[in-house]
C-alpha cells in the first residue's frame, strides 16, 4: 500500500470509517468544496470484500450525498444481482468526495488532493478486490489513458490489492448492449472472488 499524506500528516487514519467520514466531510482541499450541495463519501459494508469505485459524485449523488444514486444506482442494484450480493454486501465510492461541475472530468489537481481518501478508505476496510466503474475511474486510478474495453478481463493491483475494470452502469443506459460485457465482468468477479 502507497504512503499517503492525510491532511499533511503522513499517516493514514486507522480508526473506524465513520470516524474517518466524520474527520473529512468538511474538506477544503480543492475547490469543489465551494460548488458542492454535499460531501459524498461513500457507504456500504465496511467489512466488503468487494469495493466498488466511481470517478466522482453526480447530480443525485450531490443532493443526496449518497454514491450511486438515481438511475444508474438502480442499473449497479440489479447487476449486483448477477452475483448475489447487495449494496449490503459490498462498499461503494468515488475517487472524488465532491461533485464537479456540470460532471466534466475529474482535474488532475483534484485527484491529486483527493485520492489519499481513497486510499485510507482501502486500508481501512481492506477489500479482496476494487472493481473501477467506467474508463474515467478506472484510467484516474490506473494512471492510464487507454480505452476501457482494453482494461477489461485484467486483474492490476492498486495499493496492493486487485483490481478489475467495468463499464460505469450509466454506459449501460446509453448503450444497452453493453450488457453482455458487463455480465461477463460479473461473471469474471463471482468466479475468481466469490465462489
Ligand atoms: S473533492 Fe476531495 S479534496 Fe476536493 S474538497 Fe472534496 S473531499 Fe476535499
Amino acid at each position: 500500500m502507497q504512503q499517503i499524506y492525510y491532511q499533511n500528516n503522513n499517516q493514514y487514519f486507522t480508526g473506524k470509517l465513520d470516524s474517518f467520514n466524520q474527520l473529512i466531510s468538511n474538506c477544503q482541499k480543492c475547490s469543489l468544496s465551494k460548488t458542492r450541495n454535499n460531501f459524498v463519501f461513500g457507504s456500504g459494508n465496511p467489512n466488503a470484500k468487494i469495493i466498488f469505485v466511481g470517478e466522482a459524485p453526480g447530480k443525485h449523488e450531490d443532493l443526496t450525498g449518497s454514491p450511486f444514486a438515481g438511475r444508474s444506482g438502480k442499473i449497479l442494484d440489479q447487476n449486483l444481482s448477477l452475483i448475489n450480493m447487495t449494496r449490503k454486501d459490498i462498499y461503494i465510492c468515488n475517487v472524488l468526495k465532491c461533485r464537479p461541475p456540470n460532471n466534466r472530468d475529474p482535474l488532475p489537481s483534484e485527484v491529486d488532493e483527493c485520492e489519499p481518501y481513497l486510499i485510507n478508505q482501502l486500508y481501512i476496510i481492506k477489500p479482496k478486490l476494487i472493481v473501477a466503474l467506467g474508463r474515467v475511474a478506472a484510467c484516474t486510478i490506473l494512471k492510464t489513458k487507454e480505452a476501457l474495453k482494453n482494461l477489461r478481463n485484467k486483474i492490476y493491483k492498486y495499493g496492493g490489492i486487485d483490481l478489475l475494470v467495468t463499464y460505469h452502469p450509466a454506459a449501460l443506459l446509453r448503450n444497452p448492449n453493453l450488457k453482455k460485457n458487463v455480465c461477463d465482468d460479473f461473471n469474471l468477479i463471482y468466479k475468481k472472488y466469490i465462489q
